[in-house]
């Protein structure tokens, strides 16, 4: 019998490895898994028990009072106009973007590596033809504007749909783009009428809450998806948006609808309802966000610090949670074991030192170049939460163990230089 073969994303099958580490009675360092470390605000949570007796189906397209609010809300915080019909809410950004793949047909999907494990695997199966793009430790990660000029006129000429996803700040790489490098990235963008899928979820923990959307430059085919996963902490919730451009095809909004009410139906009732209260953005919503940044930029910098010290590249983070390291600095050491890739250098790790972390295959990035993302959410975040005023000389505290983890794989990589 013959099934469609599609493999278990990477990140999911990494924290089961973890836990059944854990299980065994093995102190594991969990950097692998990206779920916030904070919770939901308290009145997100009361919000979510009073709606338990919400067990309506909505409309597709989510609640018109929650797809209102959330424009509003991403009105103000991104400073550009977006109407109500613009939003559409899913469980999770994940089925949106899924959707939006569905909704092309045949496109040229280009994507800047390294980039979030789901893209290629949601843009294969649609049916679209994967079109990496390479960037490099030593350009920040960044897709630069003469790269994707080159990439679409290697494959001129086309009467295909052309769709670029972007994700900043991003996982894996914790960087983001400054408005001058998207506005050079537009020009190319504007030039050959790309639609642009901008996965803008980490956009609220930009560490020092200057995210510019890609939609206030290039409103004409930007296609925005974010939700609560990340900066309310709510990922289990599943909740996710998509904004689209003011001037969206009807067809493509009728393709999303359809692909919505034929696989999702709506997202949950009485989480829609906890994200009323989830996306007003008053004093104490602000209050949240600012201790959240200021919390990740602490932890991050204290990390990112620690990383250093063992010898891997690593560039400083800007948004979300993650650092990319680059081990290639050990290179020789790494292939004197017999450790040829990514993969290998993970397992060996995650077996000799219990640091877990992602392989940068899993991410697009070459098996050879020793690449892993480290994710720095091993922490107290809820009691992090109530300190956020003099974080910084308590950073190191609350990353206690991530340090120590950090600690760990430099003995590592040190064993391995110096054995012979
Ligand atoms: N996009 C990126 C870059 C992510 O890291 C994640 C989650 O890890 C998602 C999308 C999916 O988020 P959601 O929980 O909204 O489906």
């Amino acid at each position: 019998m013959a099934f469609m073969r599609v493999a278990k994303s990477s990140t999911l099958a990494l924290n089961e490895q973890s836990r059944a580490l854990e299980a065994a009675g093995r102190r594991v360092y969990r950097f692998g898994f990206g779920e916030s470390p904070f919770p939901p605000p308290q009145r997100v949570q009361l919000a979510l028990r009073e709606a338990a007796h919400r067990k309506d189906y909505t409309e597709v397209a989510g609640l018109p009072e929650l797809r209102e609010r959330i424009a509003a809300f991403h009105q103000e915080a991104d400073g550009y106009p977006i109407q109500r019909e613009q939003v559409l809410v899913a469980p999770g950004s994940k089925p949106l973007l899924y959707n939006i793949m569905r909704a092309f047909q045949a496109a040229e999907v280009y994507l800047p590596g390294p980039s979030w494990v789901s893209y290629a695997p949601q843009a294969r199966l649609a049916g679209h033809e994967v079109i990496p793009i390479r960037t490099s430790f030593a350009g920040r990660w960044r897709l630069r504007p003469d790269a994707l000029e080159q990439a679409l006129s290697a494959n001129e000429p086309s009467t295909r749909q052309k769709l670029l996803v972007l994700n900043y700040p991003g996982n894996p790489d914790g960087l983001t783009y400054s408005v001058d490098e998207l506005r050079a990235l537009t020009e190319v963008i504007r030039r050959h009428r790309l639609w642009v899928l901008s996965d803008e979820i980490y956009a609220l923990l930009h560490h020092r809450a200057r995210h510019v959307s890609l939609a206030s430059l290039y409103p004409e085919r930007t296609l925005v998806t974010t939700g609560l996963s990340k900066w309310c902490g709510a990922g289990g919730w599943r909740l996710g948006a998509l904004i689209l451009p003011p001037a969206a095809p009807t067809a493509l909004v009728d393709a999303l609808l359809g692909l919505g009410s034929e696989t999702y139906s709506c997202a949950p009732a009485p989480i829609q309802v906890a994200a009323l209260a989830a996306y007003e953005l008053d004093e104490e919503l602000h209050a949240f966000l600012a201790a959240q940044r200021r919390i990740l930029r602490a932890i991050g910098a204290a990390v990112h610090a620690a990383i250093r010290e063992t010898g891997c590249r690593v560039h400083a983070p800007q948004g979300g949670f993650y650092l990319l390291l680059d081990f290639s600095p050990c290179a020789d050491a790494l292939r004197r074991q017999g450790i040829d890739d990514d993969s290998q250098l993970c397992e060996r790790l995650l077996a000799d030192s219990g640091v877990a972390l992602l392989p940068g295959g899993a991410f697009g990035l070459p098996g050879g170049s020793y690449t892993a993302r480290l994710a720095y959410v091993d922490f107290a975040g809820e009691a992090a939460l109530q300190e956020a005023e003099n974080i910084e000389e308590k950073a190191a505290s609350y990353a206690a163990k991530m340090l120590e983890g950090i600690e760990a794989l430099g003995n590592w990589l040190r064993q391995l230089n110096s054995s012979r």
